[in-house]
């Protein structure tokens, strides 16, 4: 592994903060029957696909800032410190029944990653 700069180190602080805040809001949804793809949410309530194995994620941050840096975004953070914590508990975290509303969403957003993700 190469070594990492003090700049790479300060960006992967900064965005390891902002995964815990995005994984203490509840931010990060595990996609059904998607083993290691997950949506998670910003702030400002844009939701963003990440395949934890690859760490790819198609927030901008990842495909610019990210790449350029050599690591990954917040959102790719936060989706591995669910997965994380999920295959330590040996099973997955259970979730809130959905709403209607919440699984037409669903729904959309994994028709979207699959347009993203499945073309790859
Ligand atoms: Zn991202």
């Amino acid at each position: 592994m190469a070594a990492m700069t003090a700049q790479q180190a300060k960006a992967i602080a900064e965005r390891y903060q902002r995964a815990v805040e995005l994984v203490e809001a509840g931010k990060v949804f595990r996609l059904y029957g998607e083993s290691g793809r997950y949506v998670v949410v910003n702030g400002n309530g844009q939701a963003y696909l990440v395949d934890v194995d690859s760490g790819q994620c198609t927030c901008p941050d990842a495909r610019y800032r990210g790449s350029r840096l050599g690591i990954p975004c917040k959102h790719a953070l936060a989706a591995a410190i669910v997965h994380e914590a999920q295959k330590e508990a040996g099973e997955p975290t259970p979730q809130p029944p959905a709403e209607e509303e919440d699984t037409a969403i669903a729904a959309t957003m994994r028709a979207a990653y699959e347009r993203i993700f499945g073309s790859i």
